[in-house]
Protein backbone atom coordinates (compact mmCIF):
# COMPACT_ATOMS: atom_id res chain seq x y z
CA UNK A 1 0.00 0.00 0.00
CA UNK A 2 1.10 3.42 -0.46
CA UNK A 3 -0.86 5.02 2.20
CA UNK A 4 0.51 8.45 3.69
CA UNK A 5 2.45 9.14 0.45
CA UNK A 6 1.02 12.46 -1.36
CA UNK A 7 1.51 11.94 -5.10
CA UNK A 8 1.10 15.22 -7.41
CA UNK A 9 -0.33 14.23 -11.44
CA UNK A 10 0.06 16.92 -13.19
CA UNK A 11 -1.57 16.83 -16.77
CA UNK A 12 -1.45 14.35 -19.33
CA UNK A 13 -3.75 11.72 -21.17
CA UNK A 14 -5.97 8.98 -20.95
CA UNK A 15 -2.97 6.94 -19.68
CA UNK A 16 -2.55 9.06 -16.33
CA UNK A 17 -5.94 7.93 -15.56
CA UNK A 18 -5.11 4.58 -15.08
CA UNK A 19 -1.81 6.00 -12.89
CA UNK A 20 -4.34 7.94 -10.90
CA UNK A 21 -6.79 4.77 -10.53
CA UNK A 22 -3.79 2.82 -9.07
CA UNK A 23 -2.38 5.16 -7.09
CA UNK A 24 -5.73 5.73 -5.41
CA UNK A 25 -6.76 2.21 -5.12
CA UNK A 26 -3.00 1.65 -2.96
CA UNK A 27 -4.38 4.51 -0.90
CA UNK A 28 -2.29 7.00 -1.95
CA UNK A 29 -3.24 10.84 -1.49
CA UNK A 30 -3.58 12.48 -5.10
CA UNK A 31 -3.28 15.82 -6.08
CA UNK A 32 -4.44 16.44 -9.79
CA UNK A 33 -3.74 19.78 -11.80
CA UNK A 34 -5.32 19.70 -15.62
CA UNK A 35 -7.78 18.09 -15.37
CA UNK A 36 -10.46 20.38 -14.50
CA UNK A 37 -12.38 19.11 -17.66
CA UNK A 38 -12.63 15.32 -16.33
CA UNK A 39 -15.30 14.69 -15.73
CA UNK A 40 -14.68 11.27 -13.67
CA UNK A 41 -13.29 11.75 -10.03
CA UNK A 42 -11.59 9.44 -8.25
CA UNK A 43 -11.26 8.67 -4.11
CA UNK A 44 -8.56 10.13 -2.65
CA UNK A 45 -7.72 12.31 -5.63
CA UNK A 46 -8.29 16.30 -5.68
CA UNK A 47 -8.46 18.48 -8.48
CA UNK A 48 -6.47 21.60 -7.75
CA UNK A 49 -4.97 24.73 -9.30
CA UNK A 50 -1.21 23.86 -9.81
CA UNK A 51 -0.52 27.16 -7.44
CA UNK A 52 -2.63 25.23 -5.02
CA UNK A 53 -0.77 22.13 -4.62
CA UNK A 54 1.26 21.97 -1.67
CA UNK A 55 4.20 20.78 -2.86
CA UNK A 56 6.71 21.10 0.15
CA UNK A 57 4.34 17.63 1.28
CA UNK A 58 5.42 15.94 -2.15
CA UNK A 59 6.74 13.00 -2.16
CA UNK A 60 6.13 12.35 -6.13
CA UNK A 61 5.20 14.27 -9.12
CA UNK A 62 4.37 12.55 -12.16
CA UNK A 63 4.34 14.01 -15.20
CA UNK A 64 3.02 12.88 -19.16
CA UNK A 65 4.82 10.49 -21.02
CA UNK A 66 6.46 13.51 -22.87
CA UNK A 67 7.56 15.13 -19.66
CA UNK A 68 7.97 18.99 -20.90
CA UNK A 69 7.40 20.90 -23.36
CA UNK A 70 10.12 23.42 -24.98
CA UNK A 71 8.28 25.97 -23.92
CA UNK A 72 8.24 24.87 -20.43
CA UNK A 73 4.50 23.92 -20.43
CA UNK A 74 2.97 20.40 -18.95
CA UNK A 75 0.78 19.04 -21.75
CA UNK A 76 -3.05 18.00 -20.52
CA UNK A 77 -6.25 17.06 -22.66
CA UNK A 78 -8.05 17.79 -19.86
CA UNK A 79 -8.00 21.51 -19.33
CA UNK A 80 -8.04 24.25 -21.55
CA UNK A 81 -5.56 26.07 -19.09
CA UNK A 82 -1.63 26.10 -19.52
CA UNK A 83 0.41 24.08 -17.10
CA UNK A 84 3.78 25.92 -16.25
CA UNK A 85 6.56 23.81 -14.62
CA UNK A 86 9.41 25.64 -13.27
CA UNK A 87 12.68 24.76 -11.18
CA UNK A 88 11.13 27.04 -8.06
CA UNK A 89 8.48 23.85 -8.00
CA UNK A 90 11.18 21.36 -7.91
CA UNK A 91 12.42 23.39 -5.38
CA UNK A 92 9.55 23.25 -3.56
CA UNK A 93 9.19 19.75 -2.70
CA UNK A 94 10.88 17.53 -0.06
CA UNK A 95 14.47 16.85 -1.13
CA UNK A 96 13.22 12.92 -1.22
CA UNK A 97 10.40 13.55 -3.77
CA UNK A 98 10.98 12.02 -6.97
CA UNK A 99 9.92 12.92 -10.71
CA UNK A 100 8.56 10.50 -12.95
CA UNK A 101 8.15 11.32 -16.62
CA UNK A 102 7.77 8.82 -19.89
CA UNK A 103 10.70 10.78 -21.60
CA UNK A 104 13.08 13.65 -20.79
CA UNK A 105 13.63 16.39 -22.85
CA UNK A 106 16.61 18.49 -22.36
CA UNK A 107 14.41 21.28 -20.69
CA UNK A 108 13.33 18.82 -18.05
CA UNK A 109 16.35 16.89 -17.48
CA UNK A 110 18.11 20.81 -16.93
CA UNK A 111 14.91 21.56 -14.27
CA UNK A 112 15.79 18.39 -12.20
CA UNK A 113 19.02 18.43 -12.36
CA UNK A 114 19.72 21.92 -11.06
CA UNK A 115 16.98 21.42 -8.02
CA UNK A 116 19.08 18.23 -7.18
CA UNK A 117 15.51 15.89 -7.27
CA UNK A 118 15.69 12.39 -9.09
CA UNK A 119 14.40 11.89 -12.27
CA UNK A 120 12.70 8.59 -13.09
CA UNK A 121 12.68 8.42 -17.49
CA UNK A 122 10.02 4.96 -17.51
CA UNK A 123 10.43 4.33 -21.27
CA UNK A 124 14.25 4.04 -20.16
CA UNK A 125 13.23 0.90 -18.18
CA UNK A 126 13.58 -2.45 -19.90
CA UNK A 127 10.41 -4.19 -18.40
CA UNK A 128 8.44 -0.82 -19.54
CA UNK A 129 9.79 -0.98 -22.74
CA UNK A 130 9.04 -4.90 -23.35
CA UNK A 131 5.57 -4.24 -21.83
CA UNK A 132 4.82 -1.71 -24.39
CA UNK A 133 5.88 -3.36 -27.46
CA UNK A 134 2.93 -5.45 -26.88
CA UNK A 135 0.89 -2.88 -27.78
CA UNK A 136 3.48 -1.29 -30.63
CA UNK A 137 3.18 -4.87 -32.30
CA UNK A 138 -0.69 -4.68 -32.17
CA UNK A 139 -0.77 -1.23 -33.29
CA UNK A 140 1.89 -2.01 -36.29
CA UNK A 141 -0.62 -4.96 -37.38
CA UNK A 142 -3.34 -2.00 -37.32
CA UNK A 143 -1.63 -0.34 -39.60
CA UNK A 144 -0.22 -2.98 -42.35
CA UNK A 145 -3.61 -4.06 -42.59
CA UNK A 146 -5.33 -0.61 -42.90
CA UNK A 147 -2.38 0.70 -45.60
CA UNK A 148 -1.95 -2.50 -47.72
CA UNK A 149 -5.11 -4.17 -50.01
CA UNK A 150 -3.20 -7.60 -49.92
CA UNK A 151 -3.11 -9.94 -46.56
CA UNK A 152 -0.17 -9.90 -43.76
CA UNK A 153 -0.80 -13.93 -44.04
CA UNK A 154 1.85 -15.15 -47.10
CA UNK A 155 3.12 -11.67 -47.43
CA UNK A 156 6.95 -11.16 -47.05
CA UNK A 157 7.83 -8.70 -44.26
CA UNK A 158 11.08 -7.63 -43.53
CA UNK A 159 12.01 -6.33 -39.76
CA UNK A 160 15.04 -4.53 -38.73
CA UNK A 161 16.14 -4.10 -35.57
CA UNK A 162 16.40 -7.27 -32.94
CA UNK A 163 15.49 -4.84 -29.67
CA UNK A 164 12.46 -5.16 -27.76
CA UNK A 165 10.03 -3.77 -30.05
CA UNK A 166 11.80 -5.48 -33.55
CA UNK A 167 11.39 -8.82 -31.40
CA UNK A 168 7.83 -8.83 -30.79
CA UNK A 169 6.70 -7.38 -33.92
CA UNK A 170 8.94 -10.03 -35.81
CA UNK A 171 7.13 -12.36 -33.80
CA UNK A 172 3.38 -11.05 -34.25
CA UNK A 173 4.21 -10.71 -37.90
CA UNK A 174 5.11 -14.56 -38.27
CA UNK A 175 2.67 -15.98 -35.90
CA UNK A 176 0.28 -13.89 -38.44
CA UNK A 177 1.91 -16.22 -40.98
CA UNK A 178 4.14 -13.80 -42.86
CA UNK A 179 7.44 -14.65 -44.36
CA UNK A 180 9.05 -12.67 -42.01
CA UNK A 181 13.00 -11.61 -42.82
CA UNK A 182 15.09 -10.01 -39.95
CA UNK A 183 17.60 -7.18 -39.86
CA UNK A 184 20.55 -6.77 -37.47
CA UNK A 185 24.15 -5.87 -37.30
CA UNK A 186 24.92 -8.63 -34.35
CA UNK A 187 25.42 -12.04 -34.57
CA UNK A 188 23.71 -13.30 -31.62
CA UNK A 189 20.57 -11.18 -32.90
CA UNK A 190 20.76 -13.37 -36.19
CA UNK A 191 20.90 -16.32 -33.97
CA UNK A 192 18.21 -15.26 -32.50
CA UNK A 193 16.01 -14.84 -35.25
CA UNK A 194 16.87 -18.20 -36.61
CA UNK A 195 15.85 -19.85 -33.25
CA UNK A 196 12.26 -18.06 -33.53
CA UNK A 197 11.87 -19.28 -37.09
CA UNK A 198 12.88 -16.47 -39.15
CA UNK A 199 14.92 -15.86 -41.82
CA UNK A 200 17.47 -13.44 -40.85
CA UNK A 201 19.80 -10.93 -42.64
CA UNK A 202 22.72 -8.62 -42.34
CA UNK A 203 22.03 -5.28 -42.25
CA UNK A 204 24.20 -4.55 -45.33
CA UNK A 205 21.36 -6.86 -47.19
CA UNK A 206 18.84 -4.73 -46.69
CA UNK A 207 19.24 -3.70 -50.30
CA UNK A 208 18.77 -7.35 -51.78
CA UNK A 209 16.02 -8.20 -49.15
CA UNK A 210 14.19 -4.84 -50.06
CA UNK A 211 13.33 -5.82 -53.46
CA UNK A 212 11.45 -9.44 -52.37
CA UNK A 213 9.77 -7.63 -49.49
CA UNK A 214 5.94 -6.17 -49.06
CA UNK A 215 6.22 -4.81 -45.90
CA UNK A 216 9.18 -3.26 -44.45
CA UNK A 217 8.99 -2.60 -40.47
CA UNK A 218 11.98 -0.33 -39.25
CA UNK A 219 12.67 0.05 -35.42
CA UNK A 220 16.06 0.98 -36.18
CA UNK A 221 16.75 4.83 -34.68
CA UNK A 222 19.31 5.91 -37.35
CA UNK A 223 18.69 6.21 -40.88
CA UNK A 224 19.12 2.74 -42.15
CA UNK A 225 16.51 2.61 -44.77
CA UNK A 226 18.12 4.54 -47.01
CA UNK A 227 17.55 6.16 -50.78
CA UNK A 228 19.75 3.23 -52.33
CA UNK A 229 17.42 0.22 -50.69
CA UNK A 230 14.34 2.44 -51.70
CA UNK A 231 15.02 2.44 -55.29
CA UNK A 232 15.14 -1.49 -55.11
CA UNK A 233 11.62 -1.56 -53.78
CA UNK A 234 8.29 -2.41 -55.81
CA UNK A 235 5.68 -0.08 -56.07
CA UNK A 236 3.52 -1.90 -53.73
CA UNK A 237 6.16 -1.95 -50.42
CA UNK A 238 4.89 -0.42 -47.21
CA UNK A 239 7.37 1.07 -45.02
CA UNK A 240 6.15 1.35 -41.39
CA UNK A 241 8.58 3.34 -39.32
CA UNK A 242 8.06 2.72 -35.72
CA UNK A 243 11.81 4.57 -34.99
CA UNK A 244 11.25 7.58 -32.67
CA UNK A 245 11.59 11.25 -34.38
CA UNK A 246 12.95 11.00 -36.78
CA UNK A 247 12.63 7.49 -38.03
CA UNK A 248 15.52 6.01 -40.09
CA UNK A 249 13.43 6.04 -43.42
CA UNK A 250 14.62 8.39 -46.43
CA UNK A 251 10.80 9.57 -45.93
CA UNK A 252 12.34 12.38 -48.87
CA UNK A 253 12.95 9.93 -51.34
CA UNK A 254 10.38 7.67 -50.72
CA UNK A 255 7.71 10.48 -51.59
CA UNK A 256 9.57 10.66 -54.77
CA UNK A 257 9.22 7.62 -55.71
CA UNK A 258 6.30 7.11 -54.50
CA UNK A 259 6.63 4.50 -51.98
CA UNK A 260 4.40 4.42 -49.04
CA UNK A 261 6.11 4.98 -46.15
CA UNK A 262 4.71 5.89 -42.95
CA UNK A 263 5.93 7.50 -39.34
CA UNK A 264 4.05 5.81 -36.41
CA UNK A 265 4.89 6.68 -33.64
CA UNK A 266 3.17 6.32 -30.12
CA UNK A 267 1.40 3.16 -31.31
CA UNK A 268 0.67 2.38 -27.61
CA UNK A 269 -1.41 5.05 -26.40
CA UNK A 270 -3.14 5.37 -29.93
CA UNK A 271 -4.44 1.61 -29.58
CA UNK A 272 -4.66 0.80 -26.68
CA UNK A 273 -4.27 4.07 -23.81
CA UNK A 274 -5.91 2.03 -21.44
CA UNK A 275 -3.49 -0.81 -21.53
CA UNK A 276 -0.66 1.50 -22.48
CA UNK A 277 -1.54 3.39 -18.85
CA UNK A 278 -2.14 0.40 -16.89
CA UNK A 279 1.82 -0.88 -17.69
CA UNK A 280 2.59 2.55 -16.48
CA UNK A 281 0.67 2.21 -13.48
CA UNK A 282 1.91 -1.03 -12.89
CA UNK A 283 6.02 -0.03 -12.75
CA UNK A 284 5.29 3.73 -11.16
CA UNK A 285 3.28 2.04 -8.14
CA UNK A 286 5.93 -0.85 -7.37
CA UNK A 287 8.78 2.08 -7.67
CA UNK A 288 6.94 4.44 -5.20
CA UNK A 289 6.38 0.54 -2.86
CA UNK A 290 10.25 0.49 -3.27
CA UNK A 291 10.81 4.01 -2.24
CA UNK A 292 8.58 3.89 0.76
CA UNK A 293 10.02 0.54 2.21
CA UNK A 294 13.73 2.05 1.82
P1 LIG B 1 16.09 -1.19 -28.51
O1 LIG B 1 15.68 -2.33 -27.67
O2 LIG B 1 17.23 -0.34 -28.09
O3 LIG B 1 16.37 -1.76 -29.98
C1 LIG B 1 16.90 -0.97 -30.99
C2 LIG B 1 17.61 -1.89 -31.95
O4 LIG B 1 18.18 -1.09 -32.97
C3 LIG B 1 18.74 -2.68 -31.30
O5 LIG B 1 18.60 -4.03 -31.62
C4 LIG B 1 20.00 -2.08 -31.96
O6 LIG B 1 20.95 -3.06 -32.25
C5 LIG B 1 19.47 -1.60 -33.26
N1 LIG B 1 20.30 -0.56 -33.84
C6 LIG B 1 20.56 0.67 -33.31
N2 LIG B 1 21.32 1.37 -34.17
C7 LIG B 1 21.53 0.57 -35.24
C8 LIG B 1 22.23 0.72 -36.45
N3 LIG B 1 22.85 1.86 -36.75
N4 LIG B 1 22.24 -0.30 -37.33
C9 LIG B 1 21.60 -1.44 -37.03
N5 LIG B 1 20.92 -1.67 -35.90
C10 LIG B 1 20.89 -0.66 -35.01
O7 LIG B 1 14.89 -0.20 -28.74
P2 LIG B 1 13.35 -0.60 -28.77
O8 LIG B 1 12.78 -0.54 -27.42
O9 LIG B 1 13.20 -1.84 -29.58
O10 LIG B 1 12.75 0.64 -29.58
C11 LIG B 1 13.12 0.83 -30.93
C12 LIG B 1 12.59 2.17 -31.39
O11 LIG B 1 11.17 2.15 -31.39
C13 LIG B 1 12.99 3.33 -30.49
O12 LIG B 1 13.29 4.46 -31.30
C14 LIG B 1 11.74 3.58 -29.66
O13 LIG B 1 11.66 4.91 -29.21
C15 LIG B 1 10.69 3.27 -30.68
N6 LIG B 1 9.36 2.92 -30.17
C16 LIG B 1 8.33 3.27 -30.96
C17 LIG B 1 7.06 2.93 -30.60
C18 LIG B 1 5.94 3.35 -31.52
O14 LIG B 1 4.78 3.34 -31.09
N7 LIG B 1 6.25 3.69 -32.75
C19 LIG B 1 6.80 2.24 -29.41
C20 LIG B 1 7.89 1.87 -28.63
C21 LIG B 1 9.17 2.22 -29.01
P3 LIG B 1 22.27 -3.25 -31.36
O15 LIG B 1 21.83 -4.10 -30.22
O16 LIG B 1 23.17 -3.90 -32.33
O17 LIG B 1 22.72 -1.88 -30.92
Amino acid sequence: MLTGLQVAVLGGDARQLEIIRKLTELDAKIYLAGFDQLEQSFTGAVKENMEDIPFEQIDAIVLPVAGLQATGEVETIFSKSHLRLSKDIFDRTPKHCVIFTGISPPLLTNMAEKAGRKLVRLFDRDDVAIYNSIPTAEGTVLMAIQHTDFTIHGSTVAVIGMGRVGMSVARTFNNLGANVLLGARRSEHLARAIEMGLTPFKMNELSAVAEKADIIINTVPSLVVTASAIAKMRPHTLIIDLASKPGGTDFRYAEKRGIKAILALGLPGLVAPKTAGQILANVLAELLKNDATK
